[in-house]
């Protein structure tokens, strides 16, 4: 059952007056046709047929309801709009699955033969923080058990907690002590994760060549690395990346590698590039910081090293689920923030603080542009990219927004005029985000719970 949500009079108004418009029918249409987003964007345009005689008009948003066509938001994160999170989490998973699997997207079924790992690869420690810990049997264990001798550090912290920390306990990834914890190398690693990342790439290059036995040129006449990569937050605010690499030949046909490689020698060339790269960057004391990744880099072969459990399905599923996942789960919202709205938010000490140092960073030149990623905790690298052969284009998907809609507001169109056959000019304008009123959002959002219910009900009947 939909929980009966008290409204207020005046929203009571607005959906009265809503449903008793004569073009109540057509409205809700689009609103089933978006997915029921949470916050869809509003067009206003029109669309003109080109033929040999001439120009006609075919369609204009002048005869919609509210004189606007509502798209879907086509917002990645499940934070902001659950209906479009979801359907961006397919379709990135129709792209990686491509990328890991073959016989579809234009990526041959060959493509299962090369070498290809699933890989997480973590930042350093920047001080302790609290952990939901398991035990070698799979249970919960104590978060950071005391030492013979416990000591406090010289903040008269304790440096142990024996707590077993629950998986939603606000404690986890916060640190023992916020004054011993290293914020300012934290912000550094934020900010300059993808330029490691990249590093990361040319030193795996390096590795792979030399364990076939060639020179770096030879290497890349005959193998090429794809990869896709999606960034996610760790609990304690730090940006860690999931990444599926691929070895191929060195054309653009997507076809096999001419090195006698296979995926767990690819494993263990991952494993040693994530564990030499260096990135040395400046810091506002005029001080070198060594950025590094984690000690623990995490490699599954997939399809062909001896333990490759993990199926192309399974890796890009694992892939597509973090890329719904951001910075939204810690408070921060999707827009820009200064630290004057950062009381507003309801975040934890731990984000503040960090937000506060990657403010101070952004003071210097080294940092310029820092203070504009303060709601992305100073990453400011793409969620989701990839190297140019790994599969068909993320691009659609990750966020070309203008394009995203115009296509998007094209396609309904061509759907509604049931015609595919004509050349058409459209023209569409940007008019606003979500719905008019709180009585339509309360509308679209009731409609959207049930279309749930009635498919939750399916899977139960099935
Ligand atoms: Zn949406
Ligand atoms: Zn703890
Ligand atoms: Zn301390």
């Amino acid at each position: 059952m939909t929980p009966l949500i008290e409204l207020a009079p005046p929203v009571v108004e607005e959906i009265v007056h809503r449903a008793s418009r004569p073009d109540f029918d057509r409205w809700f249409e689009q609103v089933q046709h978006c997915g029921h987003c949470s916050r869809p964007v509003r067009l206003r345009g029109r669309v003109v047929h080109q033929s040999a005689t001439g120009r006609e008009l075919a369609y204009s948003t002048d005869d919609e309801p509210d004189r606007v066509l509502m798209i879907r938001c086509g917002n990645r994160r499940a934070a902001v709009c659950p209906s479009c999170s979801w359907e961006y989490a397919g379709d990135m998973w129709q792209l990686l699955y491509a990328g890991a699997a073959g016989g579809r997207k234009g990526v041959p079924d060959s493509i299962r033969a090369h070498p290809l790992v699933f890989a997480t690869l973590t930042a350093p420690g920047f001080g302790a923080v609290h952990t939901a810990r398991t035990d070698r049997q799979g249970k919960h264990a104590r978060c950071r058990p005391a030492r013979a001798k416990p000591t406090l550090c010289r903040h008269g912290q304790p440096t142990w907690c024996t707590a077993i920390h629950g998986e939603d306990d606000p404690r986890l990834g916060q640190p023992l002590c916020p004054d011993c914890y290293d914020y300012p190398a934290h912000a550094a690693f934020n900010w300059h994760a993808p330029e490691l990342w990249r590093r990361f790439t040319i030193t795996l290059r390096r590795v792979l060549a030399r364990r076939a036995g060639l020179t770096a040129k030879d290497f890349t006449g005959r193998c090429r690395l794809s990869f896709v990569k999606v960034a996610e937050f760790q609990r304690r605010a730090v940006v860690h990346f999931h990444a599926l690499i691929r070895l191929d030949g060195p054309g653009t046909d997507f076809g096999p590698p001419q090195v006698h490689l296979d995926a767990t020698d690819l494993a263990d060339a991952i494993r040693e590039a994530a564990s030499v790269v260096r990135l040395t960057v400046d810091m506002p004391d005029g001080t070198g910081l060594e950025l590094r990744f984690g000690e623990q880099t995490d490699t599954q072969p997939i399809n062909g090293g001896p333990t490759g459990e993990l199926t192309p399905e399974r890796a890009a599923a694992y892939i597509a689920k973090y890329a719904t996942k951001s910075a939204d789960d810690f408070g921060l919202g999707d827009r820009r923030i200064t630290l004057e709205s950062l009381p507003l938010l309801d975040v934890s000490d731990h984000v503040t603080r960090l937000v506060q140092t990657c403010w101070q960073l952004g003071e210097h030149d080294t940092y310029n542009g820092l203070r504009r990623w303060l709601h992305m905790l100073g990453f400011r690298g793409h969620f989701a990219s990839k190297s140019r052969r790994y599969s068909t284009t993320l691009g659609a998907i990750r966020g070309e927004r203008r394009a995203y809609r115009q296509r998007q507001a094209a396609e309904h169109v061509r759907e509604l005029l049931d015609d595919d056959t004509t050349l058409v000019v459209s023209h569409w304008e940007f008019t606003g985000v979500g719905y008019l009123t709180t009585g339509d959002t309360a509308l679209a959002l009731s409609a959207a719970a049930r279309t749930r219910e009635r498919r939750q009900a399916a899977r139960d009947a099935a």
